[in-house]
């Protein structure tokens, strides 16, 4: 007897009314459908996942197309791959493609595609536990779809890949069975580290892409504890690949530890991964993290960022450790031009209690100070609008940073004495 998902208790009401109405199309118009990879996985594991891929033995555009008639919703396609990303109205993505098949030219090569069946499909990917499928069709609606294991796999918690060349075939599975591993508390199975090893010993990391080494690794950092996955990535094949000056030594776990703290009672909107990235990447100079911001295609504001976090990180430090007492205003100047991942990096980096509590103060307290006096306040009083107007503004907060200022009349009155000194 199958095994029935009962996807209508499991998914948001939208999504199952598509993927309800994707298994009639199919069954109308002759072929197979089906929900696949990590969606499976997680809905099996009882993990929240709202991403959903669909695979169908048919053009993936064509049903996509089809699809728009009968159902309102956001479709993005995308050509060159042959696939389609369809947003509903809620936010819920679904990316279509065809099932397909895929062929190395050379190890860790990116692979050749031709559309395929299912089977095929499920066979080209990383581990059993990603290659389980659930029927869409009418009749078979809802039924695990399992041809290599994957269901005992999850159940034994192991990462198993699918046949001995998958590691030559894509050296950045190493990165992903690590992940998977690390995410879900499950063990590399056996056969697989041996693969592993063979790959690692056969300098397969080295032959792949810096820009697909640098995705593998933000995914890594994105992890809710991107620390463990280094540690055993570090132990299955070292970490020369990413940059040879990279070390997990004791100073830098201890700073990913409080990063990860960090991280998660900010409530600002930040990429938590570039912490982890400034902390990883503190050994390398200014020169070395430009060329691998270059290589792993960073965006400009990340290596701004970035950039000026090795620039001044040590500066910042030094000042905020100092006995000497600091008036708010110079916490402020020192911490505000760094981005919010900076100044987590900050706190990650450092391990005295003084610099803590200035930065935990910016935090909470200093960068919630606003003046109640504006431009137009400025341009009232008879000022003459201009770069002076930044200045007044700026010493006018420093000000009240400090406390000198209670309210906007103070304020005024501060404005109107600089504006006339
Ligand atoms: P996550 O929860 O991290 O998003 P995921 O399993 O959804 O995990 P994706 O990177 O979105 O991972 O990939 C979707 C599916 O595509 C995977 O489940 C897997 O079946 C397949 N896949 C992705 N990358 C590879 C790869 N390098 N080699 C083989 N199959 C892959």
């Amino acid at each position: 007897m199958m095994k029935n998902l009962q996807l209508k208790k499991r998914l948001p009401k939208d999504v199952f009314s598509v993927v309800r109405k994707i298994g009639t199309l199919a069954e109308e118009s002759g072929f197979f459908a089906y929900i696949v990879g990590g969606f499976v996985r997680d809905l099996l594991l009882g993990v929240k996942n709202l991403d959903l891929d669909i695979v169908i033995e048919r053009d993936a555009l064509d049903v996509a197309r089809l699809l728009r008639k009968k159902i309102d919703f956001q479709l993005k396609t995308h050509k060159r791959f042959g696939t389609a990303t369809i947003i509903l109205p809620s936010g819920f993505k679904m990316d279509i493609a065809t099932s397909r098949r895929e062929h190395y030219a050379y190890p860790a090569a990116l692979p050749a595609v031709c559309p395929s069946s299912i089977r095929d499909d499920l066979f080209r990917r990383d581990f059993t536990i990603n290659a389980l499928a659930i029927k869409l069709n009418q009749g078979n609606f809802g039924q695990l779809l399992d041809l290599f294991d994957g269901c005992r796999d999850l159940k034994k918690g192991l990462v198993r890949v699918l046949h001995d060349k998958s590691f030559i075939d894509d050296p950045t599975r190493i990165l992903r069975a690590v992940r998977f591993e690390q995410r879900y508390d499950f063990t590399i199975e056996e056969h697989t580290k041996k693969l592993i090893d063979g790959a690692r010993r056969a300098g397969m990391l080295k032959q792949l892409s810096r820009f697909r080494i640098g995705d593998e690794l933000i995914l890594i950092l994105k992890e809710e504890d991107p620390l463990r996955c280094l540690l055993r990535l570090n132990k299955l094949c070292g970490l020369d690949f990413i940059h040879p000056s990279i070390k997990l030594g004791r100073g830098i776990s201890a700073g990913f530890k409080r990063a990860k703290k960090y991280i998660s009672l900010s409530d600002e909107a930040l990429d938590g991964w570039l912490v982890y990235f400034m902390l990883l990447t503190c050994p390398l100079d200014a020169k070395q993290i430009r060329g691998l911001c270059r290589d792993f295609s960073l965006t400009k504001s990340c290596q701004q960022r970035l950039e000026y976090f090795k620039k001044n990180a040590s500066g910042a430090l030094k000042e905020l450790k100092g006995k000497a007492a600091l008036s708010n205003h110079r916490i402020y100047e020192v911490l505000q031009p760094f981005s919010c991942e900076g100044v987590l990096g900050l706190t990650a980096l450092t391990e005295s209690r003084t610099t803590e509590k200035r930065i935990r103060l910016f935090l909470k307290k200093l960068t919630r100070i606003k003046t109640a006096l504006q431009g137009k306040d400025l341009e009232r009083i008879g000022l003459e609008p201009g770069p002076k107007y930044r200045q007044i503004l700026k010493k006018v907060l420093y000000e009240k940073l400090d406390g000198k200022l209670k309210n906007k009349r103070e304020e005024l009155k501060y404005a109107k004495w600089l504006s006339a000194s």
